[in-house]
């Protein structure tokens, strides 16, 4: 017998340890929202460290970027104990699915995912990996997953595949839906605002969540900027409309509220302004974060305990999986 299914709705998200710390886009666009939905959903959040592979990182960074991960998920609020948090390579199954799922998926409908061909070819990982994204997804049964636009066709290869697994074989997942109280803000680029910020991209035009606040506050400051010199959000002022953005996530505060406020001050007040509200946002959080990585054994149970919890509905999926896709089971 399978453990009863809790009535919360199941979510599921992840995060790839690609970069030394986290961006404030990480933090606007997804962590703020899973420490948000702890309490009211069934969650799952994971380090997706297989799908770091595709950058090819340098093997002991990878390990160290995937620990701190945990940490920084803690620091920013996310709870082990309400919420299942585990690295992906943790639960083998992953890699299993992302294979089963493969051979349903067409070569031509994997070729038409956009993000393969913006960044112009790669390797072979890089262009199933939102087959193995699919896996991650379905293997939980999540009845929906927070994703920012980006992500959208991949969630409908997602449910395609699912309903093609479950018109073939019988009904075994779970089809997502995009989780509905996530905003979509996207955070962009500090030196390029028509980009959107990226742990893998870095420099100047990144804030780092461990950032110290005298860089923050340099790389705020020079951000680029639009032509005139009214503190206002439109398509013609990509900068401009970004710190507004990120001033709004730090005070609460509606962008028209913040328009009206700048009125008639220049862009060197409000850029000070934004510089100091996102110190403010990050001092505890990088303070709670020394005192968690100052702990790798805590932050390795916490790993254990997620993998344990994610593998038990790993294998109850799988179990299904591989016996109604016809492989022998192995006798025990
Ligand atoms: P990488 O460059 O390695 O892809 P990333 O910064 O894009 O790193 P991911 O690990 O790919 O981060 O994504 C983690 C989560 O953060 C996802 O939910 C993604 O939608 C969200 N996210 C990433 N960048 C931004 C951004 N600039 N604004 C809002 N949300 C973002
Ligand atoms: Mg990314």
């Amino acid at each position: 017998m399978s453990a009863p299914r809790s009535a919360r709705s199941r979510v599921l998200s992840g995060i790839r340890p690609t970069g030394d710390s986290f961006q404030l886009g990480n933090y606007v666009g997804a962590v703020r929202h899973w420490a948000a939905m702890q309490d009211e959903n069934d969650c799952y959040f994971f380090l997706a460290d297989l799908h770091a592979l595709t950058e090819a990182p340098e093997p002991d960074k990878l390990r160290e970027r995937t620990r701190n991960a945990v940490a920084q998920l803690l620091a920013l609020g996310v709870d082990p104990q309400r919420s299942t948090v585990f690295a992906q390579s943790h639960v083998a199954e992953h890699a299993e699915l992302g294979w089963i799922l493969g051979c349903l998926t067409g070569f031509g409908e994997a070729s038409r995912m956009t993000q393969f061909k913006e960044k112009g070819g790669g390797t072979v990982g890089l262009f199933t990996y939102p087959v193995l994204q699919a896996a991650d997804i379905l293997m939980y049964q999540a009845d929906s997953v927070p994703i920012g636009e980006d992500q959208r066709q991949h969630l409908e290869l997602t449910r395609d595949l699912a309903q093609r697994f479950n018109a073939r074989y019988g009904d075994t997942f779970t089809l997502p839906g995009a989780y509905a109280g996530r905003a979509g803000e996207r955070i962009k680029d500090l030196q390029d605002p028509t980009r959107k910020m990226s742990k893998s991209i870095g420099g100047n035009g990144t804030v780092w969540v461990l950032d110290e606040p005298k860089a923050i506050t340099k790389k705020v400051k020079s951000a680029v900027t639009d032509a005139g010199r009214e503190v206002r959000a439109g398509e013609d002022k990509p900068g401009i409309t970004n710190l507004l953005t990120i001033l709004a996530v730090c005070t609460g505060k509606a962008v028209p509220e913040l328009e009206e406020a700048y009125d008639g001050k220049g862009y060197g007040d409000f850029k000070g302004d934004v510089a100091e509200a996102v110190v403010e946002l990050f001092a505890p959080v990088r303070a709670r974060y020394a005192e968690l990585v100052a702990d790798p054994a805590e932050l390795d149970r916490v790993l254990a305990t997620g993998a344990e919890r994610a593998r038990a509905v790993a294998l109850e999926t799988m179990t299904a999986v591989r016996e109604r896709v016809g492989l022998l089971a192995p006798r025990s």
